[in-house]
């Protein structure tokens, strides 16, 4: 085939298999690195589409491709997916039964299966073994490759057996694919794979629909609220470190009214899978959980991820964020963390037996810990961990960091000017300030200093503001110099700047004692003699600001909803649906709920049917013929045959009554 007639053949399977018109980064390269019958190793984000860059190669291969993936729930998502393409996927695993075994035998000798999924554990029998060799083979596709090296975060020994691929069948590619970064487990894994050659891939770590905000715990339950009324009706996962606060995190959003549930360890299997079901079907829109709640999600349309807690280290804080936004459009990462979060993880660090592990841990906890307390854009910061340099779309020198007005600048006297103008985090459309606050940090400092180490945060805090309580006129600290210096700010700020003081290690609780009482480290001490700035992030204030930033792919409006939390609602953008009408509002909630009955009918996720950004293209587009729905990004011939009637009927319905 010469090379032009490949081309359009890729792009028509494009098209017709997915719905879609253009490649994300890197699917074409690999796609036509696969048809040429080579060896792929590939890194991508979450999100980046590699499932497309086996499937629609197996559609132009002759032969079975075999897919291997670790876990049954994620297969079994993946073949409804591929199935509703109109693709021909089975699943091989521990639940298939005799009857379906016979079907996916009699559809490879019939050479109509495309795509067969198995788990490692099934490969690894010899009798599946001597089965695949008797029949024509596409190529290999191991997911979440990383899961055969040690030194990847989900370490499976049963991958380990997949090194056998090469060797029993020689002749038949290997495509690797793994969302985990480290140069360590890249190579480890293109090792133990023994992929002869390999077309490589990193693609960039960006994933530009994700908004990133970071704040300091004050008051999670407020916090929390004040986010979630940005995000009305959307889907999202909180993440909290323990089972007591995801029940009492769950508890509390029941309680204000919405449809959340805790998922964690405790749960019986059958409950965790229920949970997990109601959220894939958009019956639960939030779902409160310990880490332990992750893999399994592969749901598109995840508008939000929140940690009421601070990750372990960097790379996990990417993967759970990570989980938000897979389907392209908008959404938006909260961290809202604490120095309490920091001390349980150090308590945590005990647990190690080995101490070079235990010191490997430790590492990642402290570059989490800076992470969150840098100065700059977050995105820049989060790709930078992982070996990139970040830079923004459309970059601009004239225009950046230019973007504070003038009243903003000038009642935040020191603030740091920050931020790249990636247009995706708090700190570049301008909602972070550092302020210099070195005065009251020895102020504080001194306060503690001076009662001798001894005294809880309240107390502290008290001895600031020149409170007249009991305690403070038993121990006589209204004598101490430092009474009352801090009596123009209010407790809560005094609170607040603690906290800060000792996220930043300025300040420790003493492990000596049982209660938390703060006191003063090396770093204070380097305070307090003026050797030492300390800067914190300036107090939301609720008040409202607008920024305009220009981002890959056009120009979107993002919008602050006053203090930290600034909103990810792309008024510009097509794919946000919060960017409709009322009226086309209504249109797209009809065909959400059409969509819901449908997969319901066919006992699939909604998002098999049809993405959310899919939905809302079709919103705008409101196709009343075939050959408009098939405009519509994400409809291909098998869905435009399968829904494109039910569709455009409730659009038309929608239309005669809702007159322009
Ligand atoms: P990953 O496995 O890398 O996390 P997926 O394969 O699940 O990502 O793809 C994420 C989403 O992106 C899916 O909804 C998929 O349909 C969509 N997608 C994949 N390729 C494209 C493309 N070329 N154009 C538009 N959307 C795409
Ligand atoms: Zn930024």
């Amino acid at each position: 085939m010469s090379a032009d007639a490949l081309t359009a053949r890729i792009y028509q399977t494009l098209a017709d298999a997915f719905g879609y018109r253009t490649f994300r980064p890197y699917q074409d390269e690999i796609v036509r690195a696969l048809l040429d019958r080579r060896d792929v190793f590939a890194v991508m984000p979450t999100g980046g589409g590699k499932s497309l860059c086996y499937q629609l190669p197996a559609l132009l291969t002759p032969g079975v491709c075999v897919v291997v993936s670790p876990l049954l729930s994620l297969m079994k998502d993946q073949v409804d997916a591929a199935q509703k393409n109109g693709i021909c996927a089975a699943t091989l695993n521990s639940t298939t039964s005799l009857a379906e075994l016979r079907e996916i035998y009699a559809s490879i000798d019939r050479r109509t299966l495309d795509l067969l999924y198995v788990s490692p554990e099934r490969f690894n029998t010899p009798r599946f073994q001597e089965f695949l060799s008797s029949v024509e083979l596409g190529f290999f596709a191991i997911d979440e490759a990383h899961c055969i090296s040690q030194w990847g975060h989900n370490f499976r020994a049963d991958y380990l057996e997949l090194g056998q691929i090469a060797e029993l069948f020689p002749n038949c590619p290997i495509a690797a694919f793994t969302a985990t970064a480290t140069d360590r487990v890249s190579e480890d894994v293109q090792t133990l794979l023994k992929l002869r050659d390999p077309f490589c891939v990193r693609a960039s770590f960006d994933r530009p629909n994700l908004f990133y905000q970071i704040a300091y715990k004050e008051d999670f339950d407020r916090q929390l609220l004040d986010f979630l009324r940005e995000v009305p009706d959307e889907s999202g996962v909180v993440y909290r470190s323990t089972r007591k606060s995801v029940e009492k995190t769950a508890e509390f959003l029941r309680k204000q009214g919405f449809k959340a549930e805790a998922y964690h360890a405790g749960l019986t299997d059958a409950e965790r899978a229920r949970v997990q079901d109601a959220f894939a079907n958009d019956e639960t829109p939030i779902v409160v959980a310990t880490v332990a709640f992750g893999m399994g999600i592969d749901k598109s349309n995840v508008r939000f991820v929140v940690h009421g807690d601070l990750p372990k280290d960097v790379e996990s804080y990417y993967q759970e964020t990570g989980r938000a936004g897979r389907d392209g459009a908008p959404a938006r990462c909260l961290l809202v963390y604490g120095y309490q979060d920091v001390a349980i993880h150090r308590s945590f660090l005990d647990d190690y037996q080995d101490p070079e592990a235990r010191d490997a841990a430790s590492r990642r906890l402290n570059e989490m810990v800076a992470f969150a307390e840098t100065d700059g854009c977050r995105r820049a910061n989060l790709l930078k961990y992982f070996g990139e340099t970040y830079i923004p779309p459309n970059f601009n020198a004239d225009e950046n960091g230019s973007d504070a007005d003038s009243d903003d600048a000038a009642s935040s006297e020191g603030a740091s000017k920050t931020g790249c103008g990636c247009g995706g985090c708090d700190y570049c459309v301008g909602s972070v300030r550092r302020v210099d606050a070195t005065v009251d940090a020895q102020k504080a400092l001194s306060a503690m200093q001076r009662t001798g180490n001894a005294f809880g945060v309240g107390h502290i805090v008290d001895v600031l503001i020149g409170a007249r309580t009991e305690k403070i006129e038993r121990f006589g600290h209204d004598r101490l110099p430092t009474f009352g210096v801090g009596a123009d700010r209010d407790k809560t700020y005094w609170r607040y700047l603690i906290s800060a003081l000792l996220t930043q290690g300025i300040a420790e609780l003493d492990p000596s004692k049982n209660f938390p009482i703060p006191r003063v480290t090396r770093l204070g001490w380097d305070v307090m003699r003026g050797q030492r700035q300390v800067k914190i992030v300036e107090r939301p204030t609720g008040k409202k600001k607008k920024t305009t930033s220009r981002r890959s792919g056009g120009s979107s409006t993002l919008l602050s909803g006053g203090g930290s939390s600034a909103a990810f609602n792309s008024a510009a953008n097509p794919y946000s649906k919060s960017s409709l009408s009322p009226r086309d509002r209504r249109l797209f909630e009809e065909l959400r709920a059409l969509r819901l009955q449908i997969a319901k009918d066919e006992n699939v996720p909604p998002y098999a049917v049809f993405s959310d950004k899919t939905l809302v293209d079709m919103t705008y587009l409101k196709p009343e013929t075939d050959g408009e729905f098939l405009d519509v990004s994400g409809v291909g011939r098998k869905k435009l045959e399968n829904y494109g009637y039910e569709f455009m009927q409730a659009i038309r319905k929608f239309l005669e009554e809702n007159p322009k």
